[in-house]
């Protein structure tokens, strides 16, 4: 006391939590780790979980509870209808994303089928800020077409601008002039964009979003899955925000929006879970009369009341300003350690997730050899850390042409779960993608041996060219 400060006082992201279970997980040998990925075909969505280490596969339903969400499991309310967890976590939504109806569903996608049922007529186009998978999908089966309108940031890995989500207004409204308003039934944003690697949007964006869309009187429809990480990027590098708690940006983030599909196994905390969310009556009453024949009753949509539950509670935690700067901050640990080492990844960091480039590791494969696919198998190999393809494989095939989509960014994802891993966890796979690195020029590629019909990145086999 009374010192002088000689520098700016130092404070890390250490978690706001201390850990009170423990689930044990196992080391395998090179030899099992070899054998492991022949029977799942260089496809790490198909390796057995008992055989991974680091499971850095998804974010997505893997975040670990609290006590208190656990405590809430206790108070599941089973009634077929009108369980009071359906009341909690429509209380929830109103008040930290700020919208009026609420319709449950089993996860994300089962909100974005019912939106794209309700919403898309055969021939419409959703333009959107780069595609998601499910996302997509639902919209094609729904006879649309997606149009891309994101920033070309989004689309360049070594470009460092703040928001590489943010969507490029002029061509939007090329887009606009060029289809029509009428043939357009809503702007599908998604905050954070998880294909471009876990950028955000700017408020500054959404903003002028939500204006040109009114204009021409089109909704904007949130993808909500990450907007609370969106939320604090915002608070992190937009000026005037730096002062602003992450539950009043998002809250804010949200009021320039029409309604929102979400994933409530990411931001929210919760292993299952989603919903539809909408500010219109008109949709929302075809929402909640569609809900009962594909998810179940308009007060569960597919989920247990215990788990509603969770996810009422897993909103309050996720916006805390103190979790919220913990989860990133333990992304851009693991980020910071291989930009450090020379190791190629999107930049900036993103919110869930660091990404491999997998392009750049191997310059020798054309994208039909699958450099991703055969990072993420590599990489396994190595250590047994699991990482996800984000490339050739995961963009599919145009329905028209049934060509690959042939995207620009072709890459690996190592997805942080939320609360999960420690530091130590984030060194060793740091350890491990700096050895596969290193060993780069030795790689020789994938063949598609077998390939589904829909979203095949889950279920395509491949083999050792
Ligand atoms: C996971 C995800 C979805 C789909 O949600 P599910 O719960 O997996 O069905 C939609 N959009 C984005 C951006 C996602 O990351």
């Amino acid at each position: 006391m009374g010192q002088e400060n000689q520098r700016p006082p130092k404070r890390s992201w250490a978690e706001p939590w201390k850990v009170k279970v423990v689930e044990p997980i196992r080391m395998t040998s090179l030899a099992e780790r070899q054998r492991a990925l022949i029977a799942a075909g260089y496809n790490t969505f198909l390796l057995r979980s008992e055989h991974v280490y680091i499971d850095l596969l998804t974010d997505s339903g893997t975040s670990a509870m609290s006590d208190w969400q656990w405590a809430g499991m206790m108070m599941g309310d089973e009634a077929y209808a009108g369980s009071r967890n359906f009341y909690n976590l429509e209380a929830a939504v109103r008040e930290y994303y700020g919208y009026r109806h609420l319709v449950p569903t089993h996860q994300g996608r089962g909100a974005e089928h019912l939106l794209s049922r309700i919403l898309i007529k055969p021939g419409d186009v959703v333009p959107g800020n780069m595609y998601f998978t499910t996302t997509r999908l639902h919209q094609e089966l729904c006879g649309a077409t997606f149009e891309d309108v994101v920033v070309a940031e989004g689309h360049d890995p070594d470009d460092e601008s703040p928001f590489k989500g943010n969507v490029d207004l002029d061509k939007l409204d090329t887009l606009i002039a060029k289809v029509g308003a009428k043939k357009i039934p809503y702007i599908a944003l998604a905050a954070t964009v998880n294909m471009a690697g876990g950028q955000p949007v700017s408020m500054a964006n959404v903003k002028a979003v939500h204006a040109l869309a009114k204009r021409h009187g089109i909704r904007v429809i949130l993808d909500a899955t990450r907007a609370v990480e969106n939320a604090y990027f915002i608070q992190q590098r937009e000026a005037g925000y730096a002062g602003k708690s992450v539950r009043d940006i998002l809250k804010e983030f949200c009021s320039y929006t029409d309604g929102c599909t979400m994933s409530g196994k990411k931001d929210s905390l919760v292993n299952i879970g989603g919903w539809l969310a909408l500010n219109e009556d008109e949709v929302f009453e075809e929402a909640r009369n569609l809900v009962v024949v594909f998810e179940g009753l308009h007060t569960y949509g597919g989920m247990a009341g215990r788990d509603m539950e969770a996810m009422a509670r897993g909103i309050v935690e996720s916006v805390a300003d103190d979790h919220i700067r913990a989860r990133i901050g333990q992304v851009e640990y693991l980020g910071q350690q291989l930009i450090d080492a020379g190791v190629p990844i999107v930049r900036p960091i993103g919110g869930h997730a660091v990404y491999l480039n997998a392009r750049a590791f191997y310059p020798q494969l054309t994208q039909d050899q699958f450099p991703a696919q055969t990072l993420a198998a590599l990489l396994y190999e190595n250590s047994g850390v699991r990482a996800m393809e984000r490339g050739i494989v995961s963009a599919g095939r145009d329905p028209v042409t049934g060509k690959h989509h042939y995207p620009k960014l072709e890459l690996v994802r190592l997805t942080i779960p939320r609360r999960v891993y420690t530091q130590a966890h984030m060194d060793v796979t740091a350890e491990s993608v700096i050895e596969v690195f290193d060993n780069r020029a030795k790689a020789t590629g994938l063949k598609m041996t077998y390939e589904p019909k829909y979203l095949r990145f889950f279920q395509a086999r491949f083999e050792v060219i």
